[in-house]
C-alpha cells in the first residue's frame, strides 16, 4: 500500500539524496532527508546507500513518533519529526555531514555575520547546538533552540541541518552554508574577518525577503531586493509585467 502512495514525492527525496552526494556535501549514508506529508513526513531509511535506494525504502512517519512499512527510518528521524512538529514553515529538510560545515560544527562557536550572505539562515549567525549524541531527544532538542528563528544550523560535533518550503530550496541552502562554512574557514585563516555590525545585518535581512524572486513572484507592496535594471524588449504600458 505504501509502495505507491506518495510515489513522486518518495522519488524526488531520494533524487535530493543523490544529488547532495554527487555535489559533494555528504559522504556515503550520513545524512538524510525528508518531506512534509499531511499525516506526517517521508524519510529515508537507516543505512541503505542512496544509490540503491527505491521507492518503499523511503519511510513514513507521523508527527507521534510511528512508522509504517518494513523499513525503518534514518537514525535521526526525531529531529525531522521535531522540526515538522515545532515549525510549521518547514516542508522539507535536509541534513548532512558536509566537511566544512562539520569541521567548524567541531570548534563548537557561533558563525557570524562576516558575510552577508549568513542572512541566508534568516538570522545574522550561523549557531552551533549544543553537543548530544546522534539520535538522541537531546540532540533534537539542542538543534531548536539553534534554530529559534533560523532555518539553518550546525550540530556541534556532528553536521548541519536545515529547512525550507520544498525540497529543491532546503538542498540549496545545505548547500549555501556549506560554502559560507567554507569561507569563513578561508577568512579565518587569512586573517581575522571583519564583522558586518547590526544595522547592516538588519538591512540585508529585509532585502532577504524579495531576494531571487521575479517581479511577478513578489508580494502586493513588496519592494525588490536590488534596483532591476530597465527591460527593453517590451514597451513602457507593459515593461511593468517583466
Ligand atoms: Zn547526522
Amino acid at each position: 500500500m505504501t509502495r505507491s502512495k506518495h510515489l513522486d514525492l518518495r522519488k524526488k527525496i531520494i533524487a535530493t539524496c543523490l544529488r547532495m552526494n554527487s555535489e559533494g556535501i555528504n559522504q556515503g549514508t550520513s545524512g538524510n532527508v525528508s518531506a512534509r506529508i499531511e499525516e506526517g513526513f517521508l524519510v529515508t531509511a537507516s543505512g541503505i546507500p542512496y544509490a540503491v535506494m527505491k521507492p518503499e525504502h523511503v519511510v513514513e512517519m507521523d508527527l507521534d513518533g510511528g512508522y509504517r512499512g518494513d523499513y525503518l527510518p534514518s537514525t535521526e528521524w526525531r529531529m525531522h519529526m521535531d522540526i515538522y512538529r515545532a515549525r510549521p514553515e518547514a516542508q522539507a529538510i535536509v541534513h548532512v555531514h558536509s566537511t566544512y560545515a562539520t569541521a567548524l560544527a567541531c570548534l563548537r562557536k557561533d558563525i557570524p555575520a562576516f558575510h552577508y550572505m549568513i542572512g541566508v539562515t534568516g538570522g545574522i549567525s550561523l549557531r552551533v547546538s549544543d553537543y548530544a549524541e546522534f539520535g538522541t531527544q537531546g540532540l533534537s532538542d539542542g538543534m531548536l533552540k539553534a534554530l529559534e528563528g533560523r532555518t539553518a544550523c550546525l550540530l556541534a560535533n556532528h553536521g548541519q541541518i536545515c529547512f525550507g518550503p520544498d525540497l529543491d530550496k532546503a538542498l540549496w541552502l545545505a548547500r549555501e552554508i556549506e560554502t559560507l562554512c567554507q569561507q569563513y574557514w578561508a577568512a579565518s585563516l587569512a586573517g581575522d574577518p571583519v564583522l558586518l555590525n547590526q544595522a547592516e545585518m538588519s538591512s540585508v535581512l529585509r532585502r532577504f525577503k524579495s531576494y531571487g524572486k521575479q517581479s511577478s513572484e513578489l508580494a502586493k507592496g513588496q519592494v525588490p531586493a536590488v534596483l532591476a535594471p530597465t527591460r527593453r524588449d517590451v514597451s513602457q504600458s507593459t515593461r511593468r509585467r517583466g
